[in-house]
């Protein structure tokens, strides 16, 4: 029996999971309530590349990026187990550009030659990223919250005060994504919807993202056994697949890596990305009980998972001590 600080996480996409995770091996009895985990969450969606896309302040999202590539290279040592890979890729831009602000945080980075540039780009960069299998890896951090002793109750809230219902807690950490937007009334939150295509693995050993239509980001994400390629970034919350962007996606990645022609599809997928101006990571006292919101990474919350999970754990440290 853990006798620390009580923590409900509201959520159990990869925000919350990664959370209730550093929190349990901080001292926490931590149990997690959530309307859907596994497949059923848009973490599953998620092509999942470590890279800082749709989500902001810069300052916030360089430290908690940099955080979580060093604990992803970590748990690359063992791939087997979390399924994550550290794979070199590059990023193909239509004109220069100055380097990215994270390039620093990241193995191997340095800028594409002119000649290493298919036609049509004249930019780019080249580094080592971590890719994450989620159909692996949101399996992996449920074991692990299971042997830490935290639970698991799938359950719908209608406001976070429900959250104790399940259980007394000293803290809540609201970790709902999207769901946010209801839970803690927030309407600066919005979906931002990805398609992503699913092709049989055909051998390819490295990323690859384009600069296009900011609406329509082109890229190319291989695992183990499958190559997840997308995409889109629209203000629609359509969770249905559109035929006509299947065949957009396809067209597109196929022109950039010719090595996907003959590869089958195995499934098309939608999510809906949780945008919002800034992600919000802060304490609000204003509840029944203190809470911590961390919510609204949109394209990256995969990529700043461990760092927002960190801040998370000394948040709740400093409400609790
Ligand atoms: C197509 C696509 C590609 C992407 N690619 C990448 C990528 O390459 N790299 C990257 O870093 N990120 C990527 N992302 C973004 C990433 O998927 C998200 O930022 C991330 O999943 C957000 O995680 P989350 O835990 O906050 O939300 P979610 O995974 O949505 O989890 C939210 C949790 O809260 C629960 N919940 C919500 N409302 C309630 C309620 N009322 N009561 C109880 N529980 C509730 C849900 O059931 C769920 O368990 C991509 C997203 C998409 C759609």
């Amino acid at each position: 029996m853990v006798e620390g600080p009580r923590v409900t996480v509201v959520g159990a996409g990869v925000v919350g999971l990664s959370a209730a995770l550093r929190l349990a091996q901080a001292g926490c009895a931590v149990r997690v309530v959530a309307a859907a985990s596994g497949e059923r969450t848009t973490s599953a969606v998620a092509a999942a590349l470590w890279y800082p896309y749709l989500a902001h302040p810069a300052d916030r999202v360089l430290a908690w990026g940099a955080a979580t590539w060093e604990e992803l290279a970590r748990l690359a040592t063992d791939e087997e187990a979390a399924g994550v890979r550290l794979l070199a890729g590059r990023e193909l831009l239509r004109s220069p550009a100055p380097a990215p602000s994270w390039a620093g945080s990241v193995a191997g980075f340095r800028r594409l030659r002119r000649d290493e540039c298919p036609a049509g780009y004249s930019d780019g960069w080249r580094l080592v990223a971590p890719v994450v299998d989620m159909g692996r890896y949101l399996p992996w951090l449920s074991t692990a919250l299971a042997a830490a002793g935290v639970t698991l109750t799938t359950r719908t809230l209608r406001t976070l005060d429900d959250a104790v219902e399940d259980g007394p807690a000293d803290v809540i950490v609201d970790a709902a994504g999207l769901g946010a937007r209801e839970l803690a009334g927030d309407s600066a939150l919005r979906g931002v919807r990805g398609q992503v295509v699913m092709l049989e693995q055909v051998g390819l050993e490295e990323w690859v993202l384009a600069e296009e239509d900011p609406l329509f980001p082109t890229y190319v994400v291989p695992r183990s056994d499958t190559v997840v390629c997308g995409g889109t970034a629209l203000d629609d919350e359509t969770l249905q697949p559109d035929d006509a962007t299947t065949a957009d996606i396809l067209a597109r990645c196929r022109a950039l890596v010719p090595a996907l022609r003959p590869a089958r599809v195995l499934a098309v997928r939608v999510g809906l990305r949780p945008a919002r101006p800034a992600v919000r990571l802060e304490v609000d006292t204003a509840g029944r009980l203190p809470v911590v919101h961390c919510y609204g990474h949109g394209g990256a919350g995969v990529t700043l998972s461990w760092g927002c999970a960190d801040e998370v754990t000394a948040l709740v440290g400093r409400l609790t001590a």
